[in-house]
């Protein structure tokens, strides 16, 4: 048995402590208490359930962030695990398993390992590194980064590039970053008719015969073209139901969920008033309940962009390449600083998953990676 890398170390004891979202297990403690002999000033903020903290080191001049989070998802059944999911084990494949490998523990042991080199090479750094840490990402999110941004915000701290270690390669560590996510805009739309006989038609109105020319309208309807770093928004139903479950009544209402993934190409104001006429046009008695779960976000080449993509390259040989797909993420928030964002983690086919992993020689790679960018942008 050869000695593990230090990052690989830190992931391993990471990943053995169960912090199942919003529980932290000691995750940010050990993070801490790393970072306060790095020489960092530390800022514990556990709002309601959630842990989280908030680390600085340096002066005045621009700020780099490193931000993710402590908490996994659950396991899923135990027995359909090959490794247990808390033992962080490295299989004769050279993999890293375990719930937290990929999404995102490997992450958090490369910024703190390439944070602690850079600090010890650099110790007068320009401007300051930072430290964006919850416990609460995967779950309701809401006491999370999302609230310590607020506090951030409040207090006027200056936040100029962030990194988040949220695994965002496809193949290879590195081959891709994201540089934005679409916004999510979800609503339950309901549609009101009125109850009757099947026998007795113009007695009632049908509100599933009223809704569905105006649900095609909405499905075929074209909403934006996208742009260079967005693909067009789209537009799903993902729940639609009506009926009393008699064969006989007609019923009173319907009821249709649906959700936009959009570009910087529309806006929610805009949405929702191109929803509404369709649906006036169709002369629908209907009711909207919307919600705004995030707005995009895009960093356009600049800083912290070149400042990554050089570092992928010098590291891996590897061009990068941004790319806005998936869901969502904690950049969502953190981008209302005027920050620029970027995510970039290792490669993200097994997240969430049983028998969650990754390459655990990808992880130094990692490090090296951020420690790259500390240079470009700090040194
Ligand atoms: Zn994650």
């Amino acid at each position: 048995m050869t000695a593990l890398s230090p990052t690989l170390e830190l992931a391993c004891d990471l990943i053995r402590r169960p912090s199942v979202t919003p529980v932290d297990e000691g995750c940010q403690e050990l993070m801490m208490r790393r970072l306060a002999a790095a020489g960092f000033a530390l800022e514990p903020m556990r709002i309601e359930e959630v842990d989280n903290f908030w680390a600085r080191r340096g002066g005045d001049g621009p700020v780099l962030c490193f931000a993710g989070h402590t908490d996994v998802v659950p396991t899923g059944p135990l027995q359909s695990w090959q490794h247990q999911p808390f033992d962080a084990l490295i299989d004769a494949q050279g993999m890293l398993c375990g719930r937290g490998a990929a999404d995102m523990k490997g992450s958090l042991a490369s910024m703190i390992i390439a944070v602690e080199r850079f600090v010890a090479d650099h110790p007068k750094h320009k401007g300051a590194i930072t430290f964006l840490i919850t416990s609460d990402e995967e779950g309701p999110a809401h006491h999370g980064t999302k609230a310590v941004v607020e506090r951030l915000r409040e207090r006027g701290e200056r936040l100029d590039w962030c990194i988040v270690g949220e695994p965002s390669s496809t193949t290879l560590v590195g081959d891709v970053v994201k540089n934005g996510r679409r916004g999510s805009l979800g609503c339950t739309l309901t549609v009101r008719g009125k109850q009757g006989h099947v026998a007795y038609p113009h007695l009632a109105r049908n509100p599933i015969h009223l809704a569905a020319p105006a649900l095609a309208e909405l499905a075929a309807e074209h909403w934006d073209n996208g742009n260079a770093y967005f693909p067009p928004t789209s537009f799903q139903v993902s729940n639609l139901n009506s009926g009393t479950g008699a064969t006989n009544v007609i019923p009173g209402e319907l009821k249709a969920v649906f959700n936009f993934r959009f570009s910087t190409e529309s806006t929610v104001e805009g949405l929702q008033q191109r929803v509404r006429a369709i649906l006036d046009k169709h002369g629908l008695d209907y009711e909207l309940d919307w919600a705004l779960s995030g707005l995009p976000f895009l960093t356009q080449p600049g800083d912290l962009l070149d400042a990554v993509a050089a570092s992928i390259k010098s590291v891996t040989g590897r061009e990068t390449t941004p790319s806005t797909s998936g869901g969502t993420s904690d950049g969502r928030f953190i981008a209302t600083l005027g920050t620029q964002v970027v995510e970039l983690g290792p490669v993200n086919a097994t997240i969430h998953q049983i028998d969650e992993r990754v390459l655990a020689s990808d992880l130094d790679v990692l490090t090296e990676i951020y420690y790259q960018t500390l240079v470009n942008l700090l040194a």
